[in-house]
């Protein structure tokens, strides 16, 4: 029998209805992966085996039972075992975020993302690893492990979704879920030559993501195929009266049937994401996937972003301010573990103190400092009107063309402790991905090419609000005349 754990998707569930496999082979056939990958890899922060397996033999009750009467409506994703970041809350499952402060936090609810596949059929395999509270671009903030890149074990997988972008690029799991704030599910995506959404703000219901930065988060989706994570992507989306912020807007059937032609598809490129400094790899891979749209009918064209330059110091108030008030939370009171002392702001100073990271309390840091008395206007009320600025050239721009094409991040993976020692060339690794975010719009990365160091090169497709459809035609169609996407870590 072939190797099941190289299924897509979409070939799955096929397999999975016909009865040519059942779901308990299928899970156990990535639970054996994992158990031989997970030494070098460390992408998992928790793996719930035995939930899967009960899960899997529960799907294929209700397999069988369809089967004697096919008329009956099936869930759409039954059987299909899938990862989700450790920053989701799974039911009963440990949710530590990456962080000490964390560490025994067992939520008794589902997010309503997790909620909704589960009734779609999931199997859950396990928790991924990230950045404590994915604050990162490389997953080696994560007070567990870090995870290292398939396609490079000195390399990291990019982050802060590092274990789900590392786990599906070695077939540990046909899709998992992340989160994107500034790039999280896309830079990663790209440094692990997969494909991965983040969706519109607001498409996605953030109850059950513990928040980072509100204004920003966003639930996403990584799989091998463009295909593969719009069926996810369907499922999870749509009004979620727990969340005030999703829309209800219907969320459209993306149906690709493969005769995706891109004739009526304006693509515009803005110039302001080939600066200098852009690894020349990286560009030609991405100009040459532009060429291949091209050539399958779109129009391409330039436009101009002009305000890009300043979405690194704008989010690095906005998302730092954010979080700030959002993980006052964690005191030693409400959750997780407790340093004990005698008076409450001792319990408070010393539980932070030592469960925190450095990154997360860098950020906490910052992010009062910009909200402080005396200094908001300067910094946090200054970076919200040029937010509106960059939110500005996207709509400017999408009133001439469908989608704006760019890379995903300047570089291919970097060595891990590469950029340990200087924050700011970590941040610079988001120069690319913050824009979308700032102004909460769609973006989809999907792999377009190698280095000459054997490591993948990602493109991202962005949209305009609520249109995630047009980006996955579009790189659908592109994955139909390419192979990058099917190419496979050696060695593993
Ligand atoms: N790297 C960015 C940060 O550290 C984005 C992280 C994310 O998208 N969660 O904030």
């Amino acid at each position: 029998m072939p190797d099941l754990t190289d299924l897509t998707l979409v070939d799955a569930l096929q397999a999975l209805r016909r009865g040519d496999i059942s779901s308990r082979q299928l899970t156990r056939a990535f639970l054996e992966r994992i158990d031989s990958l997970e030494p070098s890899l460390h992408a998992f922060i928790t793996l719930t085996p035995e939930k899967a397996l009960a899960q899997a033999d529960e799907a294929d009750h209700r397999l069988r039972l369809w089967r004697g009467d096919p008329d009956q409506p099936l869930p759409p994703l039954l059987g299909l075992p899938i990862a989700v970041k450790d920053v989701l809350c799974v039911a009963d499952v440990r949710c530590t975020c990456g962080s000490r402060i964390l560490e025994n936090f067992i939520p008794p609810f589902n997010a309503t993302a997790v909620e909704r596949l589960l009734r779609a059929g999931v199997v859950i395999l396990g928790k991924t690893n990230t950045d404590e509270f994915a604050m990162g671009s490389s997953t080696e903030n994560s007070a567990y492990q870090v995870t290292h890149n398939p396609w490079d074990l000195e390399r990291v997988p990019g982050g802060s979704s590092g274990g789900s972008a590392a786990a599906v690029a070695a077939h540990m799991a046909p899709v998992a879920l992340g989160t994107d704030t500034g790039g999280s599910v896309r830079q990663p995506a790209s440094y692990c030559g997969v494909t991965g959404i983040k969706p519109t703000y607001g498409r996605v219901s953030r109850y059950g993501l513990v928040a980072y930065g509100s204004s920003l988060d966003s639930v996403g989706v990584l799989g091998r195929t463009a295909a593969d994570v719009a069926v996810v992507f369907t499922l999870m989306a749509g009004h979620d009266p727990l969340d005030s912020t999703t829309m209800d807007i219907p969320v459209a059937e993306i149906a690709l049937n493969g005769t995706e032609n891109l004739t009526n598809l304006r693509v515009g490129v803005p110039e302001e994401y080939f600066i200098q400094g852009i690894q020349p790899e990286v560009e030609s891979a991405v100009r040459e996937a532009i060429h291949t749209l091209e050539s399958l009918g779109a129009k391409v064209e330039p436009v101009s972003l002009p305000h890009t330059e300043y979405a690194l110091p704008v989010y690095y108030l906005i998302a730092p301010a954010e979080a700030s008030a959002n993980l006052a939370r964690y005191d030693g009171i409400r959750y997780g573990p407790r340093v004990p002392a005698k008076a409450m702001w001792d319990i408070f100073r010393q539980t932070r103190g030592a469960k925190f990271g450095a990154e997360v309390k860098r950020r906490i840091m910052l992010g009062t400092y910009a909200l402080s008395a005396g200094y908001y206007d300067a910094y946090y009320g200054q970076a919200q009107k040029v937010r509106t600025l960059i939110k500005g050239d996207f709509e400017a721009a999408f009133k001439g063309v469908d989608v704006i094409a760019a890379p995903v991040a300047p570089t291919t993976a970097f060595r891990i402790g590469e950029h340990s020692d200087d924050p700011l060339a970590m941040y610079l690794e988001d120069v690319f991905t913050l824009p979308a975010n700032l102004a909460g719009v769609p973006g989809l990365a999907f792999p377009v090419g190698f280095d000459s160091r054997g490591l993948p090169v990602g493109m991202q497709l962005m949209g305009p609000h609520f249109r995630e459809e047009v980006l996955f035609r579009a790189a659908h169609a592109y994955q139909r005349v390419t192979t990058w996407h099917e190419r496979k870590p050696e060695g593993l």
